[in-house]
């Protein structure tokens, strides 16, 4: 090799070393670093832009890396089929023969659909994942996002209902009224997340850990054998920055909060969390709701609820069940949190004052 090669290279591997460094640097700020261990055991980990958000997984297991790449092949085919914007996905397929015809889906898509149909009817409407007309009406985080007018909203309101979300044998999915509009935005990833956990199960992983834009999931135990701390993010401060740590293993973390998509106007912010009542954003005090449940369907579906059903309700909620804990913070720097949460919950910022029930 000429000296000229030599140098030419020797320029090319320093840019590759610093733009290695550059990229974990970049990942320093999220909740994963609560975390670093690094084990001889297998391990693989990556990012990719899917499903709207960042996904991140990590995974230890000798045969970690076949097993990553076939994880993100998985969350593809989930995006391929519940996308609202591809017109080629069930969701689409849905969508556009609303009052026209039934329409077949994959196993996963009707097992998702009815799933959402199941979180309606536990929080009276709260959740509802026909709230597609609304969504598209405010449009916030896209660059159509607006005001309604009153007239708009309560045209738009006509169409959401759960109900009218149809079933039939093999798979058979149908919206009995005309412009129905399904969006699953608050409870795809936590499906997603599901679905990854029970394809590490099978092939027997040992210890993961999956990120989806903040909704956090980790199966097994760290592999030093200890818990895993995930944090709860600050509603008040840009990604990375916690309020407290939530130690556990088998556990899924999701949090939904009017911090991350909103516009504002006249001081007032208009976030993503519709409430199907009023069709404008949702307004109860939260500012934000975390759910810590071994299902990060369960989680997700009921962080976007309980931000809309308020604290009281929140509690009544949830007590019947025992796999679900809560963390909710309130515009007047309170935490209420479920009792439960006392022995492995750490609340690290002396500006709110935590209430356990
Ligand atoms: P994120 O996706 O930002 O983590 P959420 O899980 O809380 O947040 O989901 C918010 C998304 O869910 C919205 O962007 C919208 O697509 C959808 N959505 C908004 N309001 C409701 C609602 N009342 N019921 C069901 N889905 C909703
Ligand atoms: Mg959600």
């Amino acid at each position: 090799m000429s000296f000229k090669k030599f140098f030419f290279a020797l320029i090319i591997i320093i840019i590759i070393i610093s733009g290695m460094y550059i990229i974990s640097g970049n990942q320093k700020e999220t909740k994963q670093d609560l975390n670093n261990s690094d084990n001889q055991i297998t391990k693989s980990e990556g990012s990719e832009f899917l499903m709207d958000t960042l996904i991140r997984i990590r995974i230890h297991d000798e045969n970690s890396k076949q097993i990553l790449e076939e994880a993100f092949n998985k969350v593809r085919f989930l995006e391929n089929l519940l996308s609202k914007t591809n017109p080629e996905s069930d969701i689409s397929n849905i969508n556009n023969n609303a009052k026209i015809k039934y329409v077949s889906v994959e196993d996963e898509t009707y097992e998702l659909l009815k799933e959402a149909k199941y979180f309606s009817n536990l929080t009276n409407g709260a959740f509802d994942p026909s709230i597609g007309p609304l969504v598209k009406l405010w449009g916030i985080g896209t660059e159509d996002q607006k005001i309604p007018s009153d007239e708009e909203i309560q045209k738009a309101l006509e169409l959401i209902n759960y109900k009218n979300i149809i079933f039939a044998e093999d798979n058979k999915v149908m919206l009995s009224e005309d412009s129905m509009m399904i969006d699953l935005g608050a409870i795809a990833k936590g499906f997603a997340a599901d679905y990854l956990i029970k394809y590490f199960k099978e092939e027997n992983v040992e210890s993961a850990f999956i990120n989806m834009g903040g909704n956090v999931s980790v199966h097994g135990k760290k592999i030093d054998g200890s818990d895993w701390k995930v944090g709860i993010q600050d509603p008040d401060q840009s990604r990375g920055n916690i309020i407290a740590v939530v130690e556990g293993s088998d556990i899924s973390v999701v949090t939904s909060g009017n911090y991350e998509r909103y516009f504002t106007e006249d001081g007032i912010r208009y976030h993503h969390i519709l409430n199907p009542e009023t069709g404008y954003p949702a307004w109860n005090k939260i500012i934000s709701s975390t759910i810590i449940s071994s299902d990060s369907s369960y989680a997700d579906a009921l962080s976007t609820s309980l931000y809309i059903l308020g604290v009281e309700k929140s509690f009544d909620l949830i007590k019947e069940f025992d796999h679900i804990y809560i963390v909710l913070v309130t515009e007047d720097n309170m935490i209420y949190a479920s009792k439960e949460l006392k022995e492995i919950t750490t609340f690290t910022d002396d500006r709110f004052t935590v209430q356990y029930r």
